[in-house]
This record gives structure tokens, sequence and C-alpha cells, in this order.
């Protein structure tokens, strides 16, 4: 191998040279329509040979902060903010009845923009810098937008964030408050991302958008890397994984398999994609031939897709290594979202919650990890329903005895 890594095609398999900035195949995509999932989406492949002559360990990784098996020469071009190394956090019970398997919430609203999007426009933008571009625009929904809003504030990079005209006002807030260039665009999130491709191409800036970008799959793969860590080097029984345009699960398989490739596990743990029941594209075209969708309409927006722009990848790596799907439906999303709150302090936006909700109908037994996305902060619109704002009192102890 010539350079660092190199791009693999999942459709077609033909590999790419890392000597320029690649998106999609080029033959593969030359027939993408509208109403299918993309194809010629390109994976990262690194000089996996050469890593086990190395006798590459775990430990070693980690003392180079896994640069290794990053697309980017130097770790100081990543942002000095917090993204990953998130907390595990064990629950041992719900509502004081103990729980028969290890269930550990891996809390990625820890991350500096609140959401697990950071981890993949890090890495992102350290690319842009290695490469001497100092704009990045993305097509968003919300997260993946103030995620690199916020990112490229502190790499001082100029953002532009294309977003379909709703999207949940704290994110909007936040692509402003960073001093990103946010811009409603008339039309859906498939308008924005067309229009995003079309600067890329024209303006010379780089493009951040999710199945798109290969580079977004190497920095969400860093979930897995941390996963290990911290169970001390053993595998969980099952991973939890919310899914909407199947990234992020296609990130956490990549990252177990480029440990596996180097020996440093022995097998890639069960993965669970969990969809919201009213935006199942992904889950119910898995064993089609051919794809077909139902417009998605679910109170997790983050995860709201029609045509998963990852399905052919996702796909690949829940068949090959066998893994598992489950539905929530909204009620199961936002009661799960209060039992999570109430029993841990942590507060996730549906998205985040829906792969929690998965674990609680599964009822599986071992150790097993949920991944909880992004903040509950992002979306405190969608949540009201479960509460009721009580009114003042008058401050006496009487009246106060009669609240409790
Ligand atoms: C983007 C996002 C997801 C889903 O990720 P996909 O790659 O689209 O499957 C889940 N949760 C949150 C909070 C997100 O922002
Ligand atoms: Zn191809």
């Amino acid at each position: 191998m010539k350079g660092k890594f190199v791009y693999q095609c999942v459709d077609c398999g033909e590999t790419y040279t890392d000597d320029k900035i690649r998106y999609l195949c080029p033959v593969c995509s030359k027939s993408n329509t509208k109403d299918n999932p993309p194809k010629g989406v390109l994976k990262v492949l690194f000089d996996y040979e050469d890593l086990n002559r190395k006798n590459t360990t775990l430990q070693l990784l980690k003392n180079t902060g896994f640069l290794d098996l990053f697309p980017i020469s130097k770790l100081e071009s990543l942002p000095n903010l917090k993204v990953g190394n998130t907390a595990l956090i064990p629950l041992s019970s719900i509502d004081g009845h103990r729980l028969k398997n290890n269930v550990f919430i891996k809390d990625d609203s820890l991350n500096a923009t609140y959401s697990f999007k950071d981890r993949a426009s890090a890495v992102v933008s350290a690319f842009a810098k290695e490469h001497g571009i100092d704009t990045i625009i993305t097509a968003s929904t919300g997260n993946a937008g103030s995620s690199l809003a916020g990112i490229c504030a502190a790499q001082h990079q100029k953002a532009v964030v294309l977003v379909p005209e709703m999207a949940p006002l704290a994110k909007l807030t936040q692509i402003l408050m960073y001093g990103a260039t946010l811009v409603p665009v008339k039309g859906t999130y498939d308008d924005a991302f067309d229009l995003s491709v079309e600067a890329t191409e024209n303006l010379g800036w780089y493009n951040r958008n999710t199945a798109y970008n290969p580079l977004t799959i190497e920095g969400k793969k860093t979930v897995s890397f941390e996963l290990l860590d911290q169970m001390d080097g053993k595998l969980p029984d099952k991973i939890y994984v919310p899914v909407g345009d199947g990234v992020i699960i296609s990130g956490v398989y990549k990252g177990f398999e480029d440990l596996h490739k180097l020996n440093i596990i022995d097998h890639i743990p069960v993965i669970v994609a969990v969809q919201s029941a009213g935006s199942a594209n992904l889950v119910n075209n898995l064993n089609n031939n051919s794809f077909s969708f139902v417009p998605s309409r679910t109170v997790a927006d983050s995860i709201s897709v029609d045509i998963p722009r990852n399905f052919y990848m996702a796909q690949q790596f829940l068949k090959k290594y066998r893994g598992e799907t489950l539905l929530v439906s909204d009620e199961e999303i936002l009661n799960a979202s209060a039992v999570l709150s109430r029993n841990t302090g942590l507060f996730a936006e549906p998205a985040a919650v829906t792969a929690f909700a998965g674990m609680l109908k599964d009822n599986a037994e071992g150790n097993l990890v949920v991944l909880s996305t992004g903040s509950g902060l992002k979306d405190l619109q969608a949540v009201q329903q479960l509460i009721s704002m009580p009114g003042a009192i008058v401050p006496e102890l009487e009246h106060l005895m009669s609240r409790i």
C-alpha cells in the first residue's frame, strides 16, 4: 500500500488511493436515483498486514491515540474540545427492581456539542485542516450541523450548514451561536443535500455529508475502541444502537472490524439496530431485493429518515456479523426517556433514547451496552407530553406539604 489507507467501494469492491479527496465511488454512484439509497459509499481500509507485522496491541494503539487507525497524519489536527472518551455508566436497577443483566449506558451527550456527531465532525475537520481547506459544508437535519458548527468554531474554520425548513430550535440556535452560516433551504433534507454537493463541486469546499464523506465513519468508529477499553478488553454481549441513515451503526461495526483484522478481538459482538417503528425503512428493507419506503413519522427527529443514506453498508455489516433488529413505537421511546432520566440522571433526546427503549423491550441477558447519542436539551418539545409544569404555591409549609 502506497499511502496510509485506501478507499474501497462497498458495492463494487474497487479500491481508490488516498492521494486525493474522495466521496462516492465514481462508477457505482453514476446510476444513483432519488428514490433509492445511494450506491458507492466508500469504506476506509488501512494497511492491516503491516500493522499485524508490527504486533499492534490495544495498549500500543491507545498509547498513540489510535493514530494508526485514523485517516489523518497527526493528532494535533483534532480540535481542542471534549470529543469522545465519554462515560460508560452502569445501571443496576430500574424503579427499585434489580436488573438480571449488566446494563451500561455510553453517554455521548457528553461530547462538546452534546451529540455523537462530534466524533465524525472532529475527524472531518482535522482532515480539512491537513489538506488546507478552511470551509466545510454540510446538509443536516440538526445534530450534524450543530456539531460541525461547534467543531469548526474551535478549529477556526468556516462552517456552512444547509437545513430543511423545520429543524428543532435548540440545534439551530447552537449553529448560530457557534458563528456558522446557517442556510435554511426550501424543500427537504435531500434538496439541501444536493445543493451542498453542488457547492462542493463548484466552490472547493469540503463536504461533511453523512454517507457521502467516508471519513465520518472513521470518526464514529472510535466508540468501539473506547468500549473495549472501558470494559477491560472484554466485548459486551450486545450493543444497542439507534439507527436513522445507518452511519453510526456502520461506524460501530467498522471500529470492531478494524480491531478484528488486527487480531485484538476474536469476534464481533452482536449489534442491535433499533429504529422507531414510524421510521423503519432500514430495518424493513434489510432482506428485500428492491428498496421501498414508507414516509417517516416519529417523535425521534434525528432518526426520522425516508431513504437511509448508508443503507447498503449497514446491510452488509448486519448480514455479515449477524446483527439483530428491533422496532420501538413513539410511545415506547417517550416512556423509555422518562425511565432513563429518573433512574440514571441522564437526559437523552428521543432519537438517543431509542436504543434504550430497544434494550428494555429485548429483555436480553449478559453484558449489554446502550448507545445514548444526544442530549435531551436538544428537543424539549418532544417530552412535554410526559410532564406537567406545576403552578406556584403560597410560600407556607402547609402548602409545600400538599405537594409532596
Ligand atoms: C444522527 C443521529 C442518530 C442516527 O445516526 P445514523 O447514522 O443516521 O443512523 C441517532 N441519534 C442521534 C442523536 C443522532 O444525532
Ligand atoms: Zn463502486
